[in-house]
């Protein structure tokens, strides 16, 4: 079910850019044009992820809607006209997801980017390290605002064992005095275990040395925040952290990964066989390696055009996929694929591959009006102690004999 959006303004104009951004991110919004009708909304209903909230409304110019739904436990981020330090600090002192200056059209994307983490927050862990218990709740309430999975260390110590045991934790936050191991001893401690792709470490602190700052980010810290700071800066540096963090994980998984058939790429592949490989020869567990290559593939492109071509190419993953689920499987490139298949002996192996190539055999493949029928050739070695590059090899030349032989057919390489 998708997230509700509460929308509260009354500009027709920002109405519908806001409705669009909400929609545009999955939510489902609702909107009310004015504080009385919020309050009728709220009677009926007070499930929703989130509100933007309007600071002037007609029947509530100053800021009245806020705590209106707020008290309903809906969390809000403000827009506002008004930019003065009064209105600034009268709307945050109260627990308020952000405010956001109606200045040009950057206030909408700051929105945008606001709504889309509220919901990708979820799930991600960020660990508070203060020996201050005050300065460990201020922390831990405006990331809990954020909704993120909060965790709190009153010292390094404490801090290390919370990291073994929760693997959500993303980002750390850590004072730098501390007494027994202190910020900087905790930031080199983290970096043992964690890199910079996987964990964001934040120092903070309020000693009024300039050096501080370059010193926890030599040892390994990737910000530093001087206390006291202001919300808006402190989230707008963790949202910076945590875009940082999600688009490592998007290069990384587009450079191993085949953009067609989404399956791991021939790089990935290597990385992750040579290990298994390893723990398979290790523990005696029989496996075979296999090579498949679609039979006159170009004929398939040549009769039915090449996106008829590519929907078979991901038809042929996703069967892989579901077939062969105990397998690591990978597009080498073309219509060519590779086979990790572990089982508990040769003829077990063997035999779930020749159900796979009989499966894809005798199925039809519905596009654009056409049923599309194809075969695969496999060549497959088994246990061999050679390199990941011969076996490889090897399961080529065999495929190689398969299309010889007539294809449609699994070939054992000798
Ligand atoms: P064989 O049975 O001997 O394997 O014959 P084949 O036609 O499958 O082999 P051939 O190597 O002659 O042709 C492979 C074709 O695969 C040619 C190429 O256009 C097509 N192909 C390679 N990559 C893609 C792709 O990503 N999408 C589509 N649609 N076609 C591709
Ligand atoms: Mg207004
Ligand atoms: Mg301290
Ligand atoms: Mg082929």
């Amino acid at each position: 079910m998708s997230k509700k959006l509460l929308v509260v303004e009354d500009s027709k104009a920002i109405v519908s850019i806001i409705k669009k951004i909400g929609e545009s991110l999955g939510y489902e919004v609702s909107i009310a044009e004015s504080l009385a009708e919020v309050e009728t909304l709220m009677q009926s209903n007070t499930e929703y992820f989130a509100a933007t909230i309007d600071y002037a409304l007609p029947d509530a110019e100053n800021g009245e809607a806020i705590a209106t739904i707020l008290s309903h436990g809906i969390p809000g981020v403000v827009m506002t006209g008004k930019m003065d330090d009064e209105t600034r600090k009268k709307i945050l002192d109260q627990p308020v997801i952000d405010y956001i200056p109606k200045e040009n059209s950057q206030a909408f994307m700051y929105l945008k980017r606001i709504l889309y983490w509220q919901s990708a927050n979820i799930g991600t862990g960020v660990l508070v390290v203060d020996d201050s218990v005050t300065a460990r709740n201020h922390i831990s309430e405006l990331l809990k605002r954020r909704n993120f999975t909060v965790y709190a260390a009153e010292s390094g110590v404490e801090a290390l064992k919370i990291l073994q045991k929760q693997n959500d934790i993303k980002m750390v936050i850590t004072d730098l005095e501390m007494p027994g191991m202190d910020g900087i001893e905790l930031t080199n401690e983290i970096r043992k275990v964690y890199n910079r792709d996987q964990m964001t470490v934040i120092g903070i602190s309020g000693a009024d040395n300039a050096t501080y700052s370059a010193r926890i980010i030599k040892n390994g810290a990737d910000d530093f925040i001087r206390k006291p700071f202001c919300p808006e800066e402190f989230y707008c540096r963790i949202t910076q952290h945590v875009e940082n963090l999600h688009n490592i994980v998007k290069i990384q998984k587009a450079a191993n990964t085949d953009y067609l058939t989404e399956l791991p790429n021939r790089r990935a592949f290597f990385k992750k066989a040579r290990k298994s490989i390893a723990y398979y020869a290790e523990n005696k567990i029989p496996y075979g390696l296999a090579m498949i290559d679609i039979d006159f593939f170009k004929t398939v492109n040549d009769t039915y055009g090449h996106e008829a071509g590519d929907h078979i190419l991901k038809m042929l993953a996703e069967n892989m996929e579901k077939c062969l689920t105990e397998a690591s499987l990978a597009r080498f490139g073309g219509e060519e694929f590779a086979i990790l298949l572990p089982g508990s002996d040769q003829a077990a192996i063997y035999q779930q591959l020749d159900v796979f190539r009989e499966k894809i055999a005798s199925a039809q493949f519905n596009h654009d009006e056409h049923y599309i029928n194809f075969t695969v050739s496999i060549g497959v070695v088994f246990n061999s102690v050679s390199s990941l590059e011969d076996q490889l090899n090897q399961a080529d030349i065999a495929l190689y004999s398969a299309k010889e032989n007539g294809r449609n057919q699994i070939v054992i390489s000798t």
